[in-house]
């Protein structure tokens, strides 16, 4: 265990852990919201194609565009189609983005691509993976952080630099970004089937800025967000917003197609001030395949919440760096084998069952990854 990475996880533990006790105390029908959420995503997964059409065919009558793709390939094709070279594109944190290798794809068309969640920006800069699922530099401390940005963007920072210091010298950097970008990228907490609306909770603003200031909006999302109802879309951002520690959340987003008025006579045109492209790009990429599987189905309840990481001990011994990119911690030790047939990641649990006991949807994680440790030791003697 590196000598950073234990003082930055100490510190990350004592902000967060008690915070989310406190809200979950504080708000209890968060706990029935999670159980509602967990029993909406179940019916969803039980039948995932119909969902998937259904998705489609709603965000079409809103104005927008969707597609649903099997790989990376696919997403790639229609994600540079879209883009082209020689723009500027922000990314709005999105994981399924991360795992399709969209951001390095168009930085090799030609294109000047930032991250711009904070966190993302950061390890952007490092040029390093993901080390927790909604605080992804969480590896680096205060101090690597300012000499990171002063060695990468020459600001003028040291290591006494407060937090509060840092976070202002990248808002200056990226609110500059976000005025001249060509398009906006983002994933989504959540995606309603029957209104084909987006949902995106979050605290930083980026998200809202990628969604609304660039002309055009790209939201790559993974087939497993798709929930029955908007209602049961808004319902995933207080969820997620509460066990990951950031209750009430700053802003939830709504997205419902292009940018539209009905201003005179209450006719409907658009766009109007905000994008005038609205793209949804669904991703199987081994998402329906384990959505056939009522074991795996389980790790496809998944809000990305984080909690199940602070609360395990072998994340901590890993140095954050368990699991397959972006995906990392007990739930990335599922999704490594979701998404990219990698079974290793799951060997390393212990079944200290921490993680299930924290979930707020109630995966049964360490049963999860015993059924992955069978079927990779299947793999390995079917050789
Ligand atoms: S597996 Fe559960 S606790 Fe872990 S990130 Fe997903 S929803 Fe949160």
């Amino acid at each position: 265990m590196s000598q950073d990475w234990e003082i930055a996880i100490q510190r990350t533990i004592n902000n967060n852990v008690p915070r989310v006790h406190r809200i979950l105390e504080n708000h209890k029908y968060v706990l029935d919201l999670a159980k509602k959420l967990r029993e909406a995503k179940m019916r969803v997964l039980s039948d995932l194609e119909t969902y998937v059409e259904q998705t489609l065919e709603s965000v079409k009558r809103t104005g927008g565009n969707a597609y649903f793709v099997n790989d990376d390939e696919e997403a790639k094709e229609i994600v540079g189609k879209i883009v082209g070279k020689g723009k500027i594109v922000v990314f709005g944190k999105s994981m399924v983005a991360y795992e399709l290798g969209i951001r390095k794809y168009l930085q090799q068309l030609g294109n000047e691509v930032w991250e711009t969640d904070l966190g993302e920006f950061l390890i952007q800069l490092a040029d390093e993976p993901p080390s927790h699922i909604i605080a992804p530099a969480v590896h680096m401390t205060k101090e690597r952080v300012a000499k990171l940005l002063k060695e990468k963007l020459g600001f003028d920072v040291s290591e006494s630099s407060s937090h509060e210091e840092l976070v202002q010298k990248v808002r200056e950097f990226l609110r500059n970004k976000f005025l001249s970008a060509n398009v906006g990228i983002t994933g989504a907490n959540a995606v309603a089937a029957d209104v084909g609306s987006i949902v995106l909770v979050e605290n930083e603003g980026n998200i809202r800025m990628s969604t609304v200031v660039p002309p055009v909006h790209i939201a790559i999302v993974g087939v497993e967000k798709i929930v029955p109802t908007l209602e049961d879309a808004l319902i995933e951002a207080l969820v997620q917003a509460a066990y990951a520690g950031l209750y009430p959340p700053t802003y939830i987003n709504v997205t419902s197609g292009p940018s539209s008025t009905g201003d005179i006579e209450m006719r409907r045109v658009s766009p109007a001030h905000g994008p005038k492209e609205f793209h949804l790009i669904l991703v199987d990429n081994g998402r329906l395949k384990a959505s056939k599987d009522p074991i795996l189905r389980e790790a496809l309840l998944c809000i990305r919440c984080g909690r199940c990481h602070l609360h395990c001990p072998i994340y901590r011994v890993l140095d954050g760096s368990w699991g397959d990119a972006p995906y990392s911690g007990p739930m990335g030790a599922m999704w490594s084998y979701i998404i990219y047939n990698d079974y290793k990641p799951a060997l390393y649990c212990t079944h200290s069952g921490n993680c299930k006991e924290v979930c707020p949807m109630k995966i049964n994680i360490p049963r999860v990854l015993e059924y992955i440790k069978y079927m990779g030791n299947k793999q390995r003697r079917d050789k």
